[in-house]
């Protein structure tokens, strides 16, 4: 599992957000953008920026009083690592039901439905498919499961 990852939070993810569409931005920028938004404080949102580049999600370059930052990590790949993220946190043997409650509770345009059915006819099924719980989270709780 890839949980080296770069780990972005759910607030975080906005400030990506907003830099990701102008491409860069200053501080004040993006506290422009965000407290229209939102109610978050200017403080908090500048913690945010500094936590990003500690990260490596963000550089930062400083041009006279001003602070510029830049995407490192692109929005494919953040998203990619959200959804890594998420299966990560279930049992190898529920991801299926993930990927088929996700499709059914989700509405899709016709061309997201072709995607799906392209990915689907060129995928290999996997019937020795093992539970990973113990090595994840150390006990397992999955029903019908042989390491029980
Ligand atoms: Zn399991
Ligand atoms: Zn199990």
């Amino acid at each position: 599992m890839k949980k080296d990852d770069i780990n972005i939070s759910d607030s975080e993810i906005i400030v990506m957000k907003v830099i990701w569409s102008k491409g860069f931005a200053t501080s004040r920028e993006v506290i422009e953008t965000i407290t229209k938004a939102t109610n978050w404080k200017p403080t908090t949102i500048k913690t945010m920026l500094t936590r990003l580049v500690e990260k490596n999600a963000l550089s930062v370059e400083k041009q006279g009083n001003k602070n510029y930052y830049y995407p490192i990590s692109s929005q494919n790949l953040t998203y990619e690592s959200f959804f890594d993220d998420a299966v990560y946190k279930v049992c190898n043997k529920s991801v299926g039901d993930m990927i088929v409650y996700l499709l059914n509770s989700n509405e899709l345009s016709s061309n997201d439905l072709n995607n799906i059915k392209i990915a689907l006819e060129n995928k290999n099924a996997n019937d020795n498919l093992k539970c990973n719980c113990i090595e994840k989270f150390g006990v397992c709780n999955c029903k019908d499961c042989s390491k029980n």
